[in-house]
């Protein structure tokens, strides 16, 4: 077996070979992908329930069906978002035909990270390959069973030199990005991401980072309460919680928190019933270690709803939290889990010492029918991207960049953002020789007002 050095010199020289840049090699390989990927769904979908009882339906909705929707985009367009793009010439390049070409980085590295392990592994691959790269994937050691199905799917699809899964943990990945990379896209947590930052600052090597953070969901009072119930449950409880832009905590006007919180606690029970524990379609925390984080969270703070723990099945209850404090621990990091703290808000600058008071967010949501109110807190408020009157839509939409901003992130894709975020864009000026004007060269006397009409006209 190769070790981890040599993979990577085997990847430069394919690389190096040029077999990449060929649209067609790409078209070949990401047309098998998609063919592995059908074949094993009914596997995919087993190692998703099997690692935190994720349900079939969740499983398509929110990792197979994009990975397939994104890959049919990528065949579909990939000739079109690959050919260089004819861009307006300026006056100062005169004559000139001036063009962006997308470059492939090279040999790229992708972590992933757990909570959508299937999804967050394989999207950022297909478009490493549609844009030409090679790849060293490592799928995260927490989900065992889907990180084991993405090597096979893996080994069977590609040449070693072109994509390889390498599964392990946190020593794979410290010895992986101790190596020299082309281009580096990590999803993960923001603690891991400054490490992933660091090792890259190293070799200067260009970086995505897809982060976390704490994404507020602002509720004023001109809403419909029992709409925003139904939809503040479902995009809180998608994946048991475990989403990256899945609302972290509540800021709703005070005088219709007590309704909000009977609205919550009827549609939890409506959804999942009065025993969650029992529901098919609520997942489990991914393992012990994070349902006991989740339970040291929820100590010493007013539980309105829920509350129920068992880490022996790595059970928690969707669970609501009355008014925490903004200093205690549950507003001090990402809960990612099925659990909601409430806060009150009665004034714009109560809702400013909340949001200003943590690091910008990966998502914001607000609820409202007041658009003054909604284009003042989109305007207010720094953070990745946002819905207004629902939650996590964005992420469906893949002509929509996706990704954060300061510690949520760093860089975007999706859809063509995903195909560029993987590509090196070249701007190219090709010269005409048939003239060749003498204004630039010196002697410069007097040219200096023809100069400034010139640049009167660029724009
Ligand atoms: P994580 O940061 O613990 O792990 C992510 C990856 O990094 C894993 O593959 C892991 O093996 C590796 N890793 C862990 N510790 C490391 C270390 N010390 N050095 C090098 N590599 C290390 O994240 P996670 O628990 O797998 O995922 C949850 C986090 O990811 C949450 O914060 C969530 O918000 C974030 N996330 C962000 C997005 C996004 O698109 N922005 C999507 C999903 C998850």
């Amino acid at each position: 077996m190769k070790s981890i050095s040599e993979l990577i010199s085997v990847q430069h020289s394919f690389f190096k070979s040029q077999k990449t840049k060929d649209i067609d090699y790409r078209l070949s390989l990401l047309k098998a992908l998609k063919k592995e990927i059908l074949n094993k769904e009914q596997a995919i979908l087993d190692a998703l329930h099997k690692d935190f009882k994720k349900s079939q339906f969740e499983a398509y909705l929110s990792e197979i069906g994009i990975v397939l929707s994104e890959l049919n985009l990528a065949i579909k367009n990939l000739k079109k978002w690959a050919k260089p793009k004819r861009i307006k010439a300026s006056l100062l390049t005169f004559p000139s035909k001036d063009y962006i070409y997308k470059e492939p980085y090279g040999t790229v590295l992708i972590i992933a990270p757990w909570n959508y392990p299937f999804l967050l592994a394989m999207e950022p691959l297909i478009m490493a390959i549609a844009a030409g790269n090679t790849v060293v994937l490592k799928p995260s050691e927490l989900t065992v069973n889907t990180s084991k199905i993405i090597t096979s799917i893996i080994e069977h699809v590609f040449p070693e030199d072109v994509a390889i899964s390498i599964e392990g943990g946190v020593e794979t990945s410290t010895e992986l990005l101790a190596q020299k990379w082309d281009f580096i896209f990590f999803t993960g947590s923001t603690t891991v991401g400054k490490i992933v930052a660091k090792a890259a600052a190293k070799h200067l090597t260009p970086t995505i980072l897809e982060l976390g953070g704490k994404s507020p969901c602002i509720i004023d009072d001109s809403v419909d309460i029992k709409l925003v119930a139904t939809r503040l449950v479902w995009g809180k409880l998608l994946n048991g919680g475990q989403t990256c832009i899945a609302p972290d905590y509540v800021i709703v006007k005070s005088n219709i928190k007590q309704d909000l919180i009977k609205a919550l606690k009827a549609e939890i029970i409506n959804r999942y019933s009065d025993n969650p524990k029992n529901s098919a379609d609520f997942p489990r925390i991914v393992n012990t270690k994070n349902t006991k984080r989740l339970a040291e969270l929820i100590k010493d703070t007013t539980i309105v709803h829920g509350g129920e723990i068992d880490e022996t099945t790595c059970y928690i209850a969707p669970t609501l939290i009355d008014e925490p404090n903004i200093e205690s621990p549950i507003m001090q990091e990402e809960i990612f889990g099925p659990i909601l703290p409430i806060l009150v808000y009665d004034t714009a600058s109560d809702i400013e010492k909340i949001i200003w008071h943590l690091d910008k967010p990966l998502s914001l949501y607000v609820f409202s029918n007041k658009s003054s109110f909604i284009n003042e807190t989109i305007n207010k408020f720094s953070f990745g991207g946002g819905v207004v009157n629902d939650l996590l839509i964005h992420f469906g939409n893949h002509r929509l960049p996706f990704g954060g901003v300061g510690a949520s992130g760093i860089g975007e894709y999706h859809g063509k953002h995903g195909f560029d975020a993987f590509s090196n864009t070249k701007p190219i000026v090709k010269r005409g020789n048939w003239i060749d004007p003498s204004f630039r060269y010196a002697p410069y006397n007097k040219k200096v007002g023809l100069l400034k009409t010139v640049f009167k006209y660029l724009g």
